[in-house]
């Protein structure tokens, strides 16, 4: 007889962790949840990215979309912990006074939202980080944000999960191969280890979503990767102390972007986000890029970038660098992720296109889901994200 469960997710990343640990919180604890993943869990973007906790104050929805996710990452650390939380607050910088006026910008969008950022002059940013370059002209300090361990987050939630329903049951190393379903109703998944029927099922693959929709027989969701280079030092103790970004980095990494995604011939860009890590150490990004899958180190790029973070924290120049990577952001092409039900498909579920911005909204991901599916409230208003919205 086919194995059966209540509720596949598929994609061990945060997202996926992040929906298994929430509708583990909601659901009655006789529910029968699966987590599969083709390889480890956290082995794809969200083993491959930075952990900036980022409150983003562009509009009110955007607010309190990533305010109360960041909220959601301090309550798990009290009740959980163990994922090297670290509540570091941002540094927003700036070396040209085009970039300086941002901070008045910045600035005036969390008041508001009845937050604040202060500014530093030039004095009060050295005694906070007396690494930095001493001709900086102030910068924009914001306590609300902090950074995580990604990979170490994956594993509280699933502990979590795990205590609070034992029938959680989490399977990496199980690709899922194909989707079955019953006229406009899904029956289950098919996979390396055999057929599971289910009457739930939820595509948390990342940058793999299309092909999981189109498994489905699904038109192709509008999901594309960029790619982002990394570099971390290897530091005994964070040569910074405060998670660290270029106030353009703003405009840079939310903005419209300029290219054609489905394209692979866009140059890239870059700016400088610097994060402690509590090993020691300073792991170094960003840069993004459109080119489809590929995973190879773009050097040019990735030298231009940390160009700029030497601009910012000179005593870089001399650290060892003991790890380059690339990870993929799952871009969604109206720029907000898709969470929720899958108007085409009676029980199918999606989970997906966060960008560079998953880490952050993980939690509230989970939880927004969760509420849907249990057919409770939501946290926030949560029809900006609804899938439907891409299908005419
Ligand atoms: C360079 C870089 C820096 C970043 N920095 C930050 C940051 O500072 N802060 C922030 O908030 N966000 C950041 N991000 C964004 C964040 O990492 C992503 O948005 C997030 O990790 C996406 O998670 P995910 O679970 O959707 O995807 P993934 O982590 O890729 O998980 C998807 C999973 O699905 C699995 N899968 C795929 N197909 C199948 C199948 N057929 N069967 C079974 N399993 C399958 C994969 O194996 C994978 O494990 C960054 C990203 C990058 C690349």
């Amino acid at each position: 007889m086919a194995e059966t469960a209540d509720l596949i997710v598929v994609g061990g990343g945060i997202i996926g962790c992040s929906v298994v640990h929430h509708l583990a919180q909601l659901l009655d604890r006789s529910t029968r949840i699966l987590l599969l993943d083709r390889g480890p869990v956290a082995g794809a973007t969200s083993g491959s990215c930075m952990g900036h906790l980022m409150v983003t104050p562009d509009d009110a929805q955007e607010y309190a979309f990533t305010a109360r996710s960041v909220q959601l990452w301090r309550e798990l650390n009290e009740r959980q912990g163990g994922f090297d939380y670290n509540p570091t607050g941002a540094l927003y910088l700036a070396d040209d006074p085009t970039d300086v006026e941002l901070f008045a910008v910045l600035q005036q969008q969390f008041a508001e939202h009845g937050d604040r950022a202060d500014l530093l002059d030039p004095r009060q940013l050295r005694e906070l980080e007396p690494g930095l370059a001493h001709d900086l002209p102030g910068a924009l300090f914001y306590a609300g944000d902090g950074v995580v361990l990604p990979m170490l987050a994956c594993g509280a939630m699933l502990r979590e999960a795990q205590r609070l329903n034992q029938h959680v049951v989490v399977r990496p190393h199980c690709a899922v191969t194909g989707i079955d379903r019953d006229g406009d109703r899904i029956r289950g998944v098919r996979t390396e280890q055999g057929v599971i029927a289910a009457p739930i099922v939820v595509n948390a693959t990342g940058v793999w979503s299309p092909e999981l929709a189109a498994m489905a027989g699904q038109p192709r969701l509008p999901i594309h990767p960029r790619a982002g280079n990394l570099v971390i030092t290897g530091h005994h103790v964070s040569p910074i102390r405060t998670q660290l970004l270029e106030v353009g980095y703003i405009r840079f990494a939310h903005s419209a972007a300029k290219v054609d995604p489905t394209r692979t011939d866009d140059a890239g860009g870059h700016a400088v986000n610097m994060q402690p890590q509590t090993n020691g150490g300073c792991l170094i990004g960003s840069t993004r890029q459109f080119r489809g899958m590929d995973r190879e180190l773009n050097r040019e790029l990735l030298h231009r970038s940390l160009l700029r973070a030497q601009r910012y924290a000179p005593g870089l120049a001399d650290a060892p660098i003991v790890r380059t990577w690339v990870g993929l952001r799952p871009y969604s092409i109206d720029k907000h992720p898709l969470i929720g039900p899958w108007p085409l498909l009676r029980g199918l579920w999606i989970a997906t296109g966060h960008e560079g911005l998953g880490i952050t909204l993980a939690p509230i991901t989970g939880r927004l889901l969760a509420q849907q599916i249990a057919g409770q409230p939501t946290d926030i208003d949560h029809t900006p994200y609804l899938p439907a919205r891409f299908v005419q």
